[in-house]
């Protein structure tokens, strides 16, 4: 599971064949591969969404969701709710 905050990566088990292409062009070195050379996420906090993964993926077998503007919006709000509470039991 990504991280509060940040892109999430779907991969489609059924649909991949394994090729690696992904885990190749990731810059964040984000994905890996077992030793049966399933597709896992190894790292989702460097994921920048970049989504190389996905476009490279010659079987549309992962999918890289990003925050909805919205959600990104709602998210901003709430850290900023949190920092002020902070700040103000410093004071
Ligand atoms: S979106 Fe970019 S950084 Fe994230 S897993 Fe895919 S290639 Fe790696
Ligand atoms: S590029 Fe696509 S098919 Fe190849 S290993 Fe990655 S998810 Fe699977």
């Amino acid at each position: 599971m990504a991280k509060k905050g940040k892109p999430s990566i779907e991969i489609y088990g059924s649909w991949c064949k394994r090729c690696g292409i992904c885990v190749a062009f990731c810059p964040a070195e984000v994905l890996a591969q077992d030793d049966s050379g399933v597709i896992y996420v190894k790292d989702p906090d460097h994921c920048t969404g970049c989504e190389l993964c996905e476009l490279r993926c010659p079987d549309f077998a992962i999918q890289v969701r990003q925050l909805k503007k919205k959600e990104k919006a709602e998210r901003t709000v709430e850290k900023m709710k949190g920092e002020l509470h902070e700040d103000l039991e410093k004071t």
